[in-house]
């Protein structure tokens, strides 16, 4: 198969005065100052329901950036319906064509819509210039290439055959069509989660976030400009319950590719389940969910690359990350030391808007967000088991910010320890030094996730110990790095437990479930 070899999309620099920081501060200006109207796109149509919400700008909420049309029940119906009017002639169409698509679409994105894409990453997402270039240009350009060369790999696996009979695996799509769920905190699994079920031949329903609609509309109009036929990927906005129900009230719905909390997903899978007998088939369920990502550091441990490991993993993307480091264990003999470096690097994180390139943090999605962290910020400033070392400050007057806060306990079951914040919070255990099996045993049996998970040593055999005792614990296990930061091609992305089901986004296990092949066999 010749398609082009999958290449990751280099990080640009965003230096003073480079070409690519003029370009994208232009499309901020310009968005700012202007303010954009969503419709839903179904099928060939662009539907003004006339039901509007507002965007807002997270870091400076009372600016809005423009609105959304809310679907009602009949424009859901409706999107089914064109959705399945588009599959056949979507799900016979050689590979070569819908390659081609998301291939151009990645080069889209590489090019003329980068600016924009970043932009508006930045405005309604509140990602600083770093965040929204790792995420919505090049992790979303990793997704389309890889994935395509990865389903060319699928494509080209087949039986053996003999002289006399010829067996084939046909890689067919869903027999019905996707419903797509995805997150406000990647603009990159926005877009693959429509994208890689759509790759292999399926017809999406793509429900995004209300936070992520800007970005979600330049990904639709990139997917349209690339030749997507209308009806492939459906875009709908409005109230989540309703959409959901009428979408796995469809006999034809087939599948669901879900990036979300983990309530909603079960929630969903319950009346999927409710609905089995009325499917024409089984549908498939993949789905990502959380995380409550730990950092263990041993005596033999680096204390620089811990207080870096912790901070750039709990604080980059304002810690609104599934793989976000947020509980900490640390042992006594280097938390004197590890303390001081760790309110000296926090301390040296600007906070602000994305607009100001030297921001290292921004402000949190919403409204319902801040608040949330503010709460366990004001409880543990009570709590007797729980100290606050920096941070602990926050504001919602213009924006809503939130200091990188670091909370330190004496109680390994504390409550930060085991919620998952979504923001930039940070609890941290100190463990006497003897106690280290015990500690990779809490480390294991604290939280209900296992998304990702660190562990930082200079003793190969605390290593292979840990390696050993977190098999279960982390989906992606890093060693002596931050856990967040997966790169696609890299580090296949995905875990188990109440974090999903585990089915690798950035790899061929992720696109195998979006099809279902036909054995074909021959006798001559
Ligand atoms: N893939 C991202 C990472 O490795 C996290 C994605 C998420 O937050 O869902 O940091």
């Amino acid at each position: 198969f010749n398609v082009p070899k999958a290449v990751n999309e280099p990080v640009k620099s965003y230096a003073p005065n480079s070409p690519e920081k003029a370009a994208v501060l232009a499309a901020y200006k310009t968005m700012w100052n202007t303010t954009i109207d969503v419709p839903l796109y179904i099928g060939s149509e662009e539907i003004r329901t006339g039901n509007t919400r507002n965007m807002t700008a997270p870091h400076d909420h009372k600016h809005v950036v423009g609105t959304y049309h809310l679907a009602e029940k009949s424009h859901i119906e409706k999107a089914i319906a064109n959705a399945l009017e588009s599959r056949t002639k979507w799900a016979n169409m050689a590979w070569e064509q819908r390659a081609a698509i998301f291939l151009k679409a990645a080069e889209l994105i590489a090019g003329p819509y980068r600016a924009k894409i970043n932009a508006a990453t930045m405005i309604a997402q509140s990602k600083n210039i770093f965040q929204a270039e790792i995420d919505a240009a090049c992790e979303l350009i990793d997704f389309l290439r890889y994935n395509v060369e990865f389903m060319t790999q699928i494509y080209a696996d087949q039986p053996k055959s003999n002289s006399d009979v010829w067996n084939r695996l046909e890689y067919r799509p869903l027999e019905g069509f996707v419903y797509a769920v995805t997150p406000f905190n990647f603009t990159a699994i926005a877009a693959n989660l429509p994208a890689s079920a759509a790759m292999m031949g399926n017809v999406v329903i793509w429900k995004p976030s209300d936070s992520q609609v800007f970005s979600a509309k330049i990904i639709i109009d990139v997917f349209k400009e690339a030749g997507i036929p209308d009806g492939v990927i459906n875009v709908v906005f409005g109230d989540a319950l309703m959409i959901t129900d009428t979408v796995v009230a469809s006999r034809d719905f087939a599948g669901i590719h879900f990036t979300g909390s983990t309530h909603v997903f079960k929630d969903i899978w319950a009346k999927i389940g409710t609905n089995i007998h009325h499917y024409k088939t089984y549908p498939r369920i993949v789905g990502e969910t959380g995380g409550k990502d730990f950092v263990v550091a041993h005596p033999s441990a680096n204390v620089k690359q811990v207080s870096t490991g912790i901070v750039r993993g709990a604080f980059e993307f304002q810690g609104q990350k599934c793989s976000a480091a947020s509980r900490a264990y640390v042992p006594q003999s280097l938390w004197p030391e590890l303390k001081k470096q760790l309110i000296t690097d926090v301390k040296s994180m600007k906070m602000g808007s994305p607009e100001d390139f030297g921001n290292f943090i921004t402000a949190v999605i919403h409204e319902g967000s801040f608040d949330k962290l503010a709460s366990y910020i004001d409880q543990a400033k009570k709590d007797e088991d729980a100290e606050i070392i920096v941070g602990g400050n926050y504001d919602k007057s213009v924006g809503y910010f939130i200091e990188p806060t670091i909370i330190v306990t004496t109680n390994p079951h504390y409550s930060t320890m085991e919620t998952e914040l979504f923001g930039p919070v940070m609890t941290i255990f100190v463990y006497e030094d003897a106690q280290w099996q015990e500690t990779l045993k809490l480390v294991d049996t604290t939280s209900d996730y296992a998304l990702t998970g660190a562990i930082f040593s200079q003793d190969r055999y605390a290593i292979e110990e840990a390696t050993i005792a977190l098999q279960n614990a982390a989906g992606n296990f890093y060693i002596n790095d931050k856990p967040t930061g997966a790169v696609v091609g890299m580090q296949p992305f995905g875990g188990a437990r109440a974090s999903g089901t585990n089915d690798k986004a950035g790899s061929a296990l992720n696109l195998l479930r979006w099809i279902s092949p036909r054995t074909i066999k021959e006798t001559f």
